[in-house]
């Protein structure tokens, strides 16, 4: 829905597994989330699991729908 990877992505797997609603997807060379699958982890707690998690500083950024 509103977060999005960019080329900052390294492609070291740890978003899409820790992803609740399977919404990311390998990509070569980076990932991608898909907007539709991606409920920006309503109702987990904690909040977002992949931004957290994701090593490389700016690979996953929030953004507005346009
Ligand atoms: S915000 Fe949650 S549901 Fe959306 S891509 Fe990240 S981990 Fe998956
Ligand atoms: S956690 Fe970050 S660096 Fe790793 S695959 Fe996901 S967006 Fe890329």
């Amino acid at each position: 829905m509103s977060f999005i990877i960019t080329d900052r992505c390294t492609a070291c797997d740890a978003c899409r597994v820790a992803c609740p609603t399977q919404a990311v997807s390998k990509g070569s060379p980076i990932y991608k989330i898909d907007r539709d699958a991606c409920n920006n982890c309503e109702g987990v707690m904690g909040g977002p699991r992949c931004m957290p998690i994701c090593p490389e500083s700016g690979a996953i950024i929030f953004q507005p729908e346009a």
